[in-house]
């Protein structure tokens, strides 16, 4: 069964979404490494890596439906925040965003009784769920550092082990 117009409009908006989310992390990456906190850069580009991975999988999906992918320009990011606790307030805001934007694109997809977008969308439903857990996680153990120096320091060593896994679709 061919994709619907308004899922594949709304997926084509998703996947614009992906894209700057991606483009977001490289940049709060590029930022963190800047500030010479090399671990939490590379912790960011591992979300910069996941993000990438949700781009493709939802471009194969809408190719697989027979669905026509129309890439969009991808806006303008922020560069400079003003300190590490920022970055990741900005983080979470952001993630809350793409949990809301996902129950939109499953709003349609049940309007539109389509079940396979739906079983699709399941694995980013469960995906946010556990992106704002452990951005809100890492959120309070920066809090409970205060700036102080040993904290960060240790939380640094700890985000640098951070590796990009492919999830299972
Ligand atoms: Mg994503």
């Amino acid at each position: 069964m061919a994709l619907k117009k308004r899922v594949e409009n709304k997926l084509n908006a998703q996947i614009n979404a992906e894209a700057w989310s991606a483009y977001l992390y490289l940049s709060m990456s590029n930022y963190l490494a800047a500030e010479g906190l090399n671990g939490f850069a590379t912790w960011m580009r591992v979300q910069y890596e996941e993000e990438t991975f949700h781009l493709m999988h939802m471009i194969d999906y809408v190719n697989e439906r027979g669905g026509r992918v129309l890439l969009q320009p991808i806006a303008e990011v922020p560069t400079v925040w003003d300190n590490l606790l920022h970055v990741f307030e900005d983080t979470l805001k952001h993630e809350e965003q793409v949990s809301e934007l996902i129950n939109e694109c499953m709003d349609v997809a049940i309007e539109e009784r389509d079940h396979a977008t739906q079983s699709f969308l399941k694995f980013y439903v469960d995906e946010q769920v556990e992106e704002e857990a452990t951005v809100s996680d890492l959120l309070n153990n920066i809090k409970m550092t205060g700036s102080n120096g040993n904290g960060v320091f240790f939380l640094d060593k700890e985000c640098a082990t951070r590796t990009f896994t492919a999830p299972i679709v």
